[in-house]
């Protein structure tokens, strides 16, 4: 058995296992007792929480929290709603679109970690939504569909398949002459960087004319260790672009000094960021919610003009009608005939002309 399979088996996800890692709070004890649902992480991402602060960002993204009963701004049956499930194009159920050009593939139930913050928890979390997950269905639609020039494979978590499936799965995607490029989200690098072994690099990587692009979920500097490190570098060794996807998490990123760091952080391990995500309306995940603007001003506050522009990811909100920017525009402060006025990080102004 690999090292991952083993980390797989051992999941920590009772209390005297957990116990193992940090010295529990009665809140949580009482938490973990009452959870009805889905919870548990790898022994690795276990070893990173703090044995005694139960405010360490990565123990609350493992340990439940009574929290999750309470509900004002999540949708029931959420998913169903943001997926577009209920309505248009009859489609499998491992596939989700919003575009028109490229589809999630959801393939998998299980995960990693069992994020307390998913959006997609009532399928992986609470299961209180079942989908069927047939591979062989999902690609015989795709290759119907020669509008799709992109497969985003996503779960749960892909990168749990065995090197056998994926292989397959990646072969007959890259068979299909329609699609340019394929597209993996995988919160694995960061909770499990021992999946990516010599065997998967053998799977994914090497020259091909259709590229893969993996995307990952961090969401706080203290998930990004050597080992961490490590994994990325042979993902990008074997041709794979790494970007991060973080999510807006009240309490954990959502100051400026977390923030900046997380995404000063990404890059040292060659992460790119990509996106970072508003809170969903999913049930259940109210404690982890900031305003709308947050995002939008820690990025005023922590990353533009303060640190590397490749440090910036994009602020959105996913929804049933696509991503929709929350980017802020306080850049331009005034707009008339003859000119702009552009403001820096910094308040300095300067003109820049209206051109008609
Ligand atoms: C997020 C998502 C995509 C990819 O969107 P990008 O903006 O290209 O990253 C595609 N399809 C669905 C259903 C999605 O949720
Ligand atoms: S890894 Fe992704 S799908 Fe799985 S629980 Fe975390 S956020 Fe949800």
């Amino acid at each position: 058995m690999e090292a991952w399979q083993e980390q797989m088996q051992n999941h920590v996800n009772t209390l005297e296992r957990i116990s193992e890692y940090v010295n529990l709070t009665n809140e949580e004890r009482e938490a973990i007792e009452q959870c009805d649902v889905r919870w548990g992480t790898t022994p690795y991402f276990a070893s990173l929480m703090d044995r005694d602060d139960s405010n360490c960002p990565i123990r609350k993204q493992v340990i439940p929290s009574k929290k999750e009963q309470v509900n004002q701004y999540g949708m029931q049956d959420y998913l169903i709603y943001k997926e577009n499930r209920d309505m248009d194009e009859d489609r499998p159920d491992t596939i989700a679109r919003q575009y028109k050009d490229r589809i999630a593939f959801t393939v998998l139930k299980t995960c990693g970690n069992y994020c307390r913050h998913c959006f997609r928890k009532e399928l992986v979390v609470d299961k209180s939504l079942d989908l069927d997950f047939n591979i062989d269905e999902g690609l015989r639609w795709i290759k119907e569909h020669t509008e799709l020039r992109e497969v985003l494979i996503t779960g749960g978590d892909p990168l749990l398949l065995s090197d056998d499936k994926i292989e397959y799965m990646i072969r007959k995607l890259r068979e299909i002459p329609h699609l340019e490029m394929i597209r993996i989200g995988s919160r694995l690098p960061i909770v499990l960087p021992q999946r990516i072994t010599k065997g998967l690099q053998k799977v994914l990587g090497g020259y091909h004319k259709v590229p893969i692009w993996l995307n990952t979920q961090c969401n706080h500097a203290k998930e990004i260790t050597e080992e961490t490190s490590k994994a990325v570098w042979k993902l990008l060794t074997s041709g794979i672009n790494v970007g991060n996807q973080a999510v807006l998490l009240k309490g954990i990123n959502d100051d400026v000094k977390s923030f900046q760091e997380l995404h000063q952080k990404l890059l040292t391990v060659r992460i790119r960021p990509y996106y970072l995500f508003y809170l969903e309306p999913a049930p259940g995940i109210d404690h982890f919610r900031t305003p709308v603007e947050k995002g939008a001003e820690l990025i005023r506050d922590g990353i533009r003009g303060h640190t590397a522009g490749l440090a910036q990811p994009m602020y959105v909100i996913a929804t049933n009608i696509g991503k929709v920017p929350l980017m802020p525009d306080y850049y331009i402060k005034e707009k008339n005939e003859q000119e702009y006025i552009l403001e820096n990080y910094k308040g300095q102004t300067t003109k820049l002309a209206n051109v008609e």
